[in-house]
């Protein structure tokens, strides 16, 4: 199966990717769209568990060897760590992130970019920061005139935005269709088991995890949906859509019927 379709995520943190996106990524990883992932940071300033799973100065590599095990886990098969400090990712020089950015815009050439909404999703700083450097770089890699050494310019089709407000709240709400802001609701239940162990090979972050999907009563409900916004990309024909592709011209999967 082949197919020139190309999701780019780029969040903060390992543990971002399995919360928002891990079923979406085994939903079209499994249609054969190519799906590449930015990480910013390792969280290395993060929580080590309860008990701990391991020292504060070991937890960037227990990190990232979590981040690896999920995304193996939902079919993301190219990872980019970009290398900052967690917790001080809004400090990152702009050239420099955007440079990174930018090559793997170029690079992977995707039609789908998805990132934090402008205010995090939940104000935490590092968040706000990554929406900031996506949008400037998924521009910025349109324009020729930017980073002529960083790869031939791409314009990508459709960037999405988490939801203004947390999707657990937005999924208990059960008025999705009058909730501005959730423009994409993608059904995840075939991948739900999927998607919960991706949340738990982030073993030293179980402490978050735990209390927001596993303690819940609703974790069904939980991991039964993922949700974004379009922050720009073709006009919506309703809202909200059922698919990230809607809209969006791509040659046609060879091998499929
Ligand atoms: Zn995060």
């Amino acid at each position: 199966m082949r197919t020139d379709r190309s999701i780019l995520f780029s969040f903060a943190h390992p543990d971002d990717e399995s919360f928002l996106v891990a079923g979406v990524a085994c939903k079209y990883g499994g249609q054969g769209v190519r799906l590449s992932l930015a990480t910013a940071t390792l969280g290395q300033a993060g929580k080590t568990g309860n008990p701990p799973v391991c020292t504060q100065r070991e937890l960037p590599g227990v990190r990232e060897a979590e981040l690896r095990t999920a995304i193996a886990l939902v079919g993301i098969a190219q990872l980019h760590l970009l290398g900052y400090r967690d917790q001080e990712l809004a400090a990152a020089p702009p050239e420099e992130i955007r440079r990174q950015l930018v090559q793997l815009i170029r690079l992977h050439r995707p039609q789908v970019v998805v990132t934090f909404d402008p205010n995090g999703t939940n104000l935490h700083a590092d968040h706000i920061a990554i929406s900031r450097f996506t949008n400037d770089a998924v521009v910025a890699a349109a324009d020729p005139r930017w980073l002529p050494e960083a790869g031939k310019p791409h314009q990508i089709d459709r960037l999405l935005w988490t939801p203004p407000t947390s999707f657990w709240e937005a999924l208990r709400s059960r008025r999705l269709s009058e909730q501005p802001g959730i423009d994409f609701v993608i059904d995840i239940r075939l991948w739900s088991e999927l998607k919960a162990k991706a949340l738990r090979a982030h073993r030293s972050q179980h402490l978050a995890i735990d209390r927001i999907f596993f303690n819940s009563a609703d974790k069904e409900l939980l991991l039964s949906a993922e949700m974004f916004r379009q922050a720009w990309g073709p006009p919506l024909s309703q809202r909200p859509l059922d698919d990230l592709f809607t809209g969006i011209e791509t040659s046609q999967a060879v091998g499929l019927d």
